[in-house]
């Protein structure tokens, strides 16, 4: 079959996805595959039971359901979701919103292919535009959302070594160019997928200069504020008509409900809901449905603060505690843990690739993905990104523990040159 050249953007060779084939093969292969490479979060039993029980109320009132799978939206989202969610961000983020602020999409991922589309490429006058990553490693998906060729440009970060074989990724303003090529700048924070979070001081001095230059400044907070909220350390959530904040329900634990929810000037949420009513007519209202009276209550916030965060802070202090052992003796460094579900191991000088190395632990019946994947942008050679991988530690203890002795065992022998 010949397809067109839109066709050639959905490449296999994607790092998207052979990560979400993996994904979906290990879910539905019988082998036991231990997963620490995808992106799904964890089954938290009492996030679970709130989301059963808030289904089996929509069932036993009547017309709650059928007006849930019943009726299309409108193209902006959920009416009654997007005045609660005003609310709760004015009340508790203090964000000076309007319900205009506030647009609904079917998953962030959909926002970004919005925003990167509508904020970088081709304007009127021949001026072209990319998006900027201001800090890679950055999230996988972003890669290839451009309709047009050469959309996204990245800056590498400064290396700030911590004890105990950690370290953190800086933002490093010297390699910054905020020209006006630069059509908006994108960070996810916490960062996926390296765990790191931009610090405050961090994130003001790049506010400070995109406002001075007038671009936009996306903070995808996926992970982040003010829920799901998986953060092990101090940050404070940002909104002005500068900034577009783009949050999402999966990594509360609905992935499959496909809500994501865009913040911004109301310029920008009308284009959404353009958007929306061409590509997808509205966005789903299953997800504001489960999630209303959690945002209206304000009840959010806790089952983020007091469930969903202490519960991967825990796993990400179990994973460590596991990949210490694992690698002792060995030249390896992880980037703090700071929030999001992920730990990002790097093997300084590792003899093999990453893609050798992700090859070999697949063979073992471990996924994990390979860390030069997580460069969207980045036109330059950076050896450090094929030293690094990136471990999902979402799943049970006891699979994250295996994985990790495997992991353990494949980079000491091919440090040791076997
Ligand atoms: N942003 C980040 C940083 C992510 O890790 C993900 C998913 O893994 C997304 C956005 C997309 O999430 P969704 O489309 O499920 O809302």
């Amino acid at each position: 079959m010949k397809f067109s050249r839109f066709a050639e953007k959905f490449q296999p060779s994607s790092g998207i996805l052979q990560l979400m084939d993996d994904l979906g093969s290990s879910l539905s292969s019988d082998q036991d595959v231990l997963m620490l490479g995808g992106g799904n979060p964890a089954h938290i039993p009492e996030v679970q039971h709130y989301f059963r029980q808030r289904m089996t109320h929509m069932l036993d009132h009547e017309h709650e359901f059928e007006q849930a799978i019943g009726d299309y939206d409108s193209p902006q989202g959920n009416q009654a979701f997007i005045e609660a969610l005003a609310g709760l961000f004015q009340d508790h983020c203090g964000w000076p919103v309007k319900p205009e602020n506030i647009a609904l999409t079917t998953g962030s991922q959909s926002s970004f292919f919005f925003l990167f589309n509508l904020l970088a490429g081709s304007f009127e006058g021949g001026d072209k535009k990319k998006i900027l990553f201001p800090m890679v490693p950055e999230y996988i998906g972003y890669a290839d959302l451009g309709l047009e060729s050469d959309l996204l440009v990245a800056a590498r970060p400064r290396i700030e070594y911590l004890d105990n074989h950690l370290f953190k990724y800086r933002l490093d303003f010297s390699q910054l160019d905020l020209s006006e090529a630069v059509g908006a700048i994108c960070l996810s924070r916490p960062t996926n997928p390296t765990a790191n979070v931009v610090t405050d001081d961090e994130l003001r001095s790049l506010m400070q200069q995109a406002e001075s230059k007038q671009i936009p400044l996306i903070i995808d907070s996926a992970y982040g504020l003010p829920f799901p909220n998986i953060l092990f350390t101090d940050a404070t959530s940002f909104w002005n008509e500068q900034l577009i904040v783009c949050m999402s329900l999966s990594k509360l634990g609905l992935p499959g409900v496909r809500t994501g929810i865009v913040v911004a000037s109301e310029a920008v949420i009308s284009m959404i809901g353009r958007m929306n009513a061409i590509l997808n007519l509205s966005p789903g209202s299953m997800g504001p449905a489960l999630a209303l009276d959690l945002v209206r209550t304000g009840d959010i916030l806790c089952l983020s603060k007091e469930i969903i965060q202490p519960f991967y802070r825990n796993k990400a202090e179990q994973t460590l505690h596991c990949l210490h052992e694992a690698l002792a003796g060995l030249d390896y460094h992880i980037h703090t843990p700071e929030g999001a579900i992920f730990l990002w191991l790097w093997i300084r000088g590792l003899p093999i690739s990453n893609q050798e190395l992700y090859e070999r632990l697949k063979q073992r019946g471990v996924l994990v993905i390979p860390g030069h994947h997580f460069s969207p942008g980045l036109q330059e050679h950076w050896q450090h990104r094929y030293e690094c991988i990136r471990i999902t530690y979402a799943q049970p203890e006891e699979t994250v523990r295996q994985g990790i002795a495997i992991i353990g065992d494949e980079i000491r022998k091919a440090c040791s040159g076997r």
